[in-house]
């Protein structure tokens, strides 16, 4: 009896495990699906989360609606000011005036 049980068990763990793998084979699948249809429409860029102050804009996260893909601008790159290491430069944000609004009310701290 303990024989039959044992094996009843690990078919029921194989079971699960081949039904996760399925899982996984099957979101694959949706995804090249989706990354198809961007190459040959192009992404459908939305835009995300906006990191920013009153004077600069420091991240721009968009999102693709279609497959889901994301990307950051600026790209998360490091480099160095006066010896400390400093994540990527902000844009500068400009008034409808054209100018730059950190020059039109002093830089932000
Ligand atoms: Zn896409």
């Amino acid at each position: 009896m303990k024989e039959i049980t044992d094996k009843m068990n690990a078919i029921e763990l194989q079971t699960r495990e081949l039904l996760e793998k399925a899982q996984i084979l099957e979101n694959q699948k949706v995804l090249m699906t989706t990354l198809m249809e961007c190459s040959q429409f192009d992404h459908t860029w939305e835009i995300g989360n906006i990191t920013s102050t009153l004077t600069e804009i420091h991240q721009i996260d968009v999102y693709c609606t279609r497959c889901g893909s994301t990307a950051n601008f600026p790209a998360q790159e490091y480099h160095r000011e006066r010896g400390h290491l400093v994540e990527s430069r902000p844009i500068p944000i400009f008034s409808r005036t054209e100018q730059r609004l950190d020059k039109l009310v002093g830089e932000e701290e």
